[in-house]
C-alpha cells in the first residue's frame, strides 16, 4: 500500500484517480480538508475499495505512524501543503504550520516506522515529496531555466516554507538515511483545480461574466505542465528515482500569464460563444501587481528526462484545450467549490474594479 498525504487537493486527487485507475496497488490519502481538499474530486472511488481516506493533519506524528504501521505503508508520497501564494503574503503562519512544522513531524513519524523495518521492506521504502520550482527565485528574461544545481531563493512565505521543507527532506536523507526523492516541478493546470489559481479563476470569471484580473502588466512567465503529466513523472521518480536526489518536472511550456489569459478568452469563444457576441477578453483587468511578484520561472527537465525516460504526454494547446473542455462540462464542480470560504476569499481579496 502507498500512503499519500493532501491526496484530495487539486494535484493530489488527480494523482489518487490515476494510481487507482492503474490498479496496481491499493491507496491510502490522508488529508485534513482545509478550505482546498475536496474529497467530492474523488467520488468517483466511493464504492472503490482500492482506495481509504483518512481525514487528518500531517502534523499529528501519533496518528500517521499508526497509519503507517497498521497497514505497512511501502512509500509515502507528501502533496500536503497549503499552497497559494497570495494567502502566504496575507496569513503566513498557516504555511509555517503544515508546510515546515507539518513536514517535520510527518518525517520525525516516517522515520519511526522506517527503522522498525527490516529486510526487502526497509530496503524497497520510499519517502517522495512534491515541491515547486518556485524555491528557486525568480530568474532574468535571458537566464537558464533551473537545474537541480541552481540555488535556492525562494522570495515569498510559500516558497520559503516549501523550500524550508525540502531541506529537512535533504537532511533526514543525510542524517538518518531516510530513503528520500525530491520532485521540483513548475506550474501545474488541468481538472479539479481550485479557482483562485490563474487558469480556473479565469475560466470561471469569464463564463460568470466577471472581470479577469491580470496583476502588473500580466508579463509575469510561468512555465506549464498538465497535471496528468506531473503524476506521470511523480510515479516514474517513485518506482526508479535515485535515493536522495531530486529532479525537476516541468513540460518546457514558458508562457507570460496575460498570453495564457488570451488562450483561455480564445478557446471560450471557440467553445462556448457569448451570447451577445464579442470576446471574453474585453473582461480582462489589469489589477496591482502582488507584492515581491516573482518575473520568471522555468525549468529544465532534462535530467528527468535523461535519467528515468519520462516525458510529457501533452503539450500545452492539448492540455488547456482538455482543461477549458472540462470547466465547461463540469459546471456543477464548479458551483459546489464556489460558496462558503472561497466566496469570501475572491471578495476581500480580488477587489472588483
Ligand atoms: P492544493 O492546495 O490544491 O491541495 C493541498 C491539499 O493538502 C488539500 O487537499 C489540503 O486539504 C491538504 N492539506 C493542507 N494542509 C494539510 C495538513 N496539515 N495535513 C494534511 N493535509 C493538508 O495544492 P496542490 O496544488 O494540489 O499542490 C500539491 C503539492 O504540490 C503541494 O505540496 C505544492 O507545493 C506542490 N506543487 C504544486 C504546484 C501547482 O502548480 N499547483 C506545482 C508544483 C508543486
Amino acid at each position: 500500500m502507498i500512503f499519500v498525504t493532501g491526496g484530495a487537493g487539486f494535484i493530489g486527487s488527480n494523482f489518487v484517480l490515476d494510481w487507482v485507475s492503474a490498479g496496481a496497488e491499493d491507496v491510502l490519502n490522508l488529508d485534513k480538508l482545509t478550505y482546498a481538499g475536496n474529497l467530492e474530486n474523488l467520488r468517483s472511488l466511493d464504492a472503490n475499495s482500492r482506495h481509504s481516506f483518512v481525514r487528518g493533519d500531517i502534523g499529528d506524528q501519533a496518528l500517521v505512524e499508526s497509519l503507517l504501521a497498521k497497514h505497512r505503508v511501502r512509500a509515502v508520497v507528501n502533496f500536503a501543503a497549503e499552497s497559494h501564494v497570495d494567502r502566504s503574503i496575507h496569513s503566513p503562519g498557516t504555511f509555517i504550520d503544515t508546510n515546515v512544522v507539518g513536514t517535520f513531524r510527518l518525517l520525525e513519524a516516517v522515520r519511526g516506522y522506517w527503522s522498525q523495518l527490516q529486510g526487502a521492506e526497509r530496503e524497497n521504502f520510499r519517502f517522495l515529496h512534491v515541491s515547486t520550482d518556485e524555491v528557486y527565485g525568480s530568474l532574468g528574461p535571458r537566464d537558464p531555466a533551473f537545474t537541480e544545481e541552481n540555488k535556492y531563493e525562494p522570495n515569498s512565505p510559500y516558497s520559503a516554507s516549501k523550500a524550508a521543507s525540502d531541506h529537512l527532506v535533504r537532511a533526514y536523507h543525510h542524517t538518518y538515511g531516510l530513503p528520500v526523492l525530491t520532485t521540483n516541478c513548475s506550474n501545474n493546470y488541468g481538472p479539479y483545480h481550485f479557482p483562485e489559481k490563474l487558469i480556473p479563476l479565469m475560466i470561471v470569471n469569464a463564463l460568470a461574466g466577471k472581470p479577469l484580473p491580470v496583476y502588473g502588466d500580466g508579463q509575469q512567465i510561468r512555465d506549464w505542465l498538465y497535471v496528468g503529466d506531473h503524476c506521470s513523472a511523480i510515479r516514474r521518480v517513485l518506482e526508479a528515482g535515485r535515493l536522495g536526489e531530486t529532479y525537476n518536472v516541468g513540460g518546457w511550456n514558458e508562457k507570460p500569464n496575460l498570453e495564457i489569459v488570451h488562450t483561455v478568452c480564445a478557446l471560450l469563444d471557440e467553445m462556448n460563444p457569448k451570447r451577445g457576441g464579442g470576446s471574453y477578453r474585453e473582461q480582462i483587468t489589469f489589477v496591482k501587481d502582488r507584492p515581491g511578484h516573482d518575473r520568471r520561472y522555468a525549468i529544465d527537465a532534462r535530467k528527468i528526462e535523461r535519467e528515468l525516460g519520462w516525458k510529457p504526454a501533452e503539450t500545452f494547446e492539448t492540455g488547456i484545450r482538455k482543461t477549458v473542455q472540462w470547466y465547461l462540462a463540469n459546471g456543477d464542480w464548479v458551483q459546489r467549490v464556489q460558496s462558503g470560504a472561497y466566496r469570501d476569499w475572491i471578495t476581500q481579496h480580488y477587489a472588483q474594479p
